[in-house]
């Protein structure tokens, strides 16, 4: 089970694994690059059917956090930790705490938060046992509403981009996955006007959103293939693949599930499919930013026009991507990369 020689591990500062023999705990954090300053990344526990697939993600993951970090302007590395369990039987105060421990062993160089498979109030366990945690209750709070409206300013700017259209009144959009940012997206959507589409695998989920915004519903295997101007994949990773890629009939992808693209190639092919394709480590920077500014001197209005900045930062990378005739997502690693590899800047560090 190679991690050196994972295809992604991608220069990796330090990839950690943690075992704690009373809770069972099984946690990998990657720390993927620290030059803009201390990696944050988001805790995810899943129950990953074998290691290699916890350490792929997890690889994946952390890089993302460095480019969404660079992209949105933010004083942070890029880290993340997944822990290998269900978070529904396995989660307890005890393994919480046990995964703080883990955190605080890395002295700082890692931030944790919430992700799939852990909440706000998860955080307080952990803080418990660490410092290095962000997106407490009664901190910045749960960073998902935020990441919702960076979501739905990027369809906004991809609407604009691509349709000419200033407003999304009328415009279709496909959800997919109605958790804590799919919800929060679609409730803006349904508010601009836009028509919804929506599917998750939990129906108490999707019958609440089609009641309370008015969207159509279909199966979780049909939303690719529905007829929308937009697909918003909102749930998990990996979701334009060879399988996928032949049945999409939208215009713009654009959501908040991290690393989209199972692989570089695809994004390369969404180009020459000419559907235009948001990266999502730009789309999904608003909870990032959110708890970037966490602290006694919290101001929402401050947070919201950080946010909004994600608006223009998509428009920077569609036209860069036009000038240089490459794909969007080459054009956002471009823009990413040289914002965080020659650099090195001790003194933008935040301590949180
Ligand atoms: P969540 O767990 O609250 O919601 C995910 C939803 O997707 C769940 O309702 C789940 O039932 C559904 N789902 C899972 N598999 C599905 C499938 N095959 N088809 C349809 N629905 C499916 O998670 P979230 O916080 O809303 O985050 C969603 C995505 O956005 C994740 O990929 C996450 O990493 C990413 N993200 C979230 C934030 C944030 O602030 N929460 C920030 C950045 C990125």
């Amino acid at each position: 089970m190679p991690v050196f020689g994972a295809v992604d591990f991608d220069a990796h500062e330090q990839v950690t694994f943690f075992h704690d023999k009373e809770t069972g705990l099984k946690a990998i954090i990657a720390i993927h690059n620290t030059n803009r300053g201390p990696a944050l990344g988001g805790c995810r526990i899943w129950p990953y059917p074998d290691e290699q697939q916890a350490i792929t993600d997890v690889l994946r993951l952390s890089r993302g956090m460095t480019y969404k970090a660079a992209m949105a302007n933010l004083p942070f590395g890029g880290g993340k930790a997944v822990v290998i369990a269900d978070s529904h039987k396995d989660k307890s105060p005890a393994l919480l705490r046990a995964f703080g421990k883990c955190v605080e062993k890395l002295d700082g160089c890692y931030i944790t938060a919430e992700d799939v498979g852990t909440s706000v109030d998860d955080m307080v366990f952990i803080r418990e046992t660490t410092s290095h945690v962000v997106g407490l209750p009664g901190g910045s709070g749960d960073p998902s509403p935020f990441t919702a409206i960076g979501v739905y300013d990027a369809i906004c700017s991809a609407v604009l981009y691509r349709l000419k259209k200033s407003t999304l009144k009328g415009v279709t959009v496909a959800v997919q996955g109605l958790g804590h940012v799919g919800y929060h997206l679609c409730k803006l959507l349904a508010e601009s006007g836009a028509q919804l589409i929506v599917t998750d695998i939990e129906t108490e989920l999707l019958e609440r959103v089609v009641k309370e915004f008015k969207a159509e519903s279909v199966s979780p295997e049909k939303i690719y293939g529905v007829e929308a101007d937009v697909f918003a994949p909102c749930a998990l990773g990996a979701i334009i693949n060879d399988v996928t890629l032949p049945q999409f009939k939208c215009v713009i992808i654009a959501g908040s599930a991290n690393n989209q693209l199972e692989c570089h190639a695809h994004g390369e092919i969404l180009a020459e499919k000419e559907i235009l394709y948001a990266p999502d480590y730009v789309v999904n920077a608003g909870g990032l930013i959110d708890v970037y500014y966490e602290g006694p001197n919290y101001d929402l209005d401050v947070v919201r026009a950080h946010v909004r900045g994600i608006h223009d930062t998509l428009l920077d990378v569609f036209h860069k991507a036009e000038e240089l005739k490459i794909s969007t997502s080459e054009a956002a690693d471009l823009i990413a990369e040289e914002r965080f590899r020659s650099i090195s800047h001790p003194e933008i560090a935040v301590s949180l």
